[in-house]
């Protein structure tokens, strides 16, 4: 009989990380499923249900501290061990930030998306490194590419690559696969989603930058995003065979059209040749 993989993923109370917990107990791990208010668990229980699988479903807010070491430890005493973490929390902003937002709204987006993947990491890092686990984060092609009027988001998800493509050397030479799973746009979640926010009241609130936002505003609408949109499910299988594959790349796109829009800033797209490059500063090029 072989010991059940333990698999924790934070945000699973909607879109991307409620596909993925139900996609990683398909698959056979032994999922924590976690978020911040369990009593919004009812969708993920009736999708884990339809699927026919069950779900350990936990408390973890990944801005408060106490719930993150809560999480971990009970984890570690249930189940025994942990193999697998996917930072998948995640908020979004859409408002022109620099100037019109406020310093306590930019700080509390990089709190949730930046910060909050650090706090899980740290405390997950002891358990992995014990179960030779892998640390999986969603970042988005907008930590690669900028885009206007989301620049916090940017900043945070820019961050996560730095901080990832830094730790997946030190942490692979003690047996801890580090990757980013690249979404491009993914329709269905509750991503982006403000009930009293709208084109409206974002340009009321846009001062001076108006203008340019209504411009930003009709360029998106005029998009047809051929090939761009997809699915919670196609991104959850992208995170379910990165969490199966034997060496998994650092930064994997999870379609063509996140692939080959990080192309245009990318050469080295799937981070082999800077990962090669940073391990040869530990002495370790041969590491996976
Ligand atoms: P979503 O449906 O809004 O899911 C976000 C999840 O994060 C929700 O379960 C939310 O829980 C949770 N969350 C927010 N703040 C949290 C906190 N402090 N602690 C714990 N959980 C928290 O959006 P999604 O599209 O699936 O987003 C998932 C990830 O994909 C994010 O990291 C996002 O940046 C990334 N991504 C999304 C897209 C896209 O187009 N949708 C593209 C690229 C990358 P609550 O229900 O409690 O708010």
């Amino acid at each position: 009989m072989t010991t059940p993989r333990i698999c924790l993923i934070t945000g699973t109370s909607s879109g991307i990380g409620l596909a993925t917990a139900v996609a990683a107990a398909r698959a056979g791990f032994t999922t924590v499923a976690t978020m911040r208010d369990p009593d919004r668990a009812g969708p993920l229980l009736d999708a884990a249900e339809r699927a026919g699988v069950s779900l350990d479903v936990r408390r973890l807010d990944v801005t408060d501290a106490d719930s993150v070491t809560a999480c971990t430890e009970a984890v570690a005493r249930d189940h025994g061990r942990l193999d697998a973490v996917v930072n998948n929390a995640g908020i979004s902003n859409f408002d022109p930030t620099l100037e019109m937002s406020t310093m306590a709204a930019l700080r509390a987006n990089l709190e949730v998306n930046f910060f909050g993947v650090i706090a899980v990491s740290r405390a997950a890092m002891p358990l992995l490194r014990a179960s030779g686990g892998r640390l999986v984060t969603i970042g988005s092609v907008h930590g690669v590419v900028g885009q206007p009027f989301n620049e916090a988001y940017c900043a945070a998800k820019f961050a996560v690559e730095g901080f990832m493509e830094s730790l997946a050397p030190v942490a692979a030479a003690h047996g801890v696969k580090v990757s980013v799973v690249v979404p491009g746009f993914v329709r269905g979640t509750s991503f982006g989603i403000f009930p009293d926010v709208n084109r409206k009241t974002v340009e009321a609130a846009s001062g001076p930058y108006a203008p340019t936002f209504a411009d930003y505003i009709a360029w998106v609408g005029g998009q047809g995003w051929e090939g761009a949109g997809q699915q919670p499910q196609d991104v959850a299988d992208v995170v379910v065979d990165t969490l199966r594959a034997d060496r998994p790349a650092f930064r994997i796109p999870t379609n063509r059209w996140a692939a080959e829009y990080l192309d245009q800033k990318l050469t080295d797209r799937d981070g082999g040749v800077v990962g090669t490059l940073a391990r040869t500063w530990i002495g370790r090029p041969e590491l996976p």
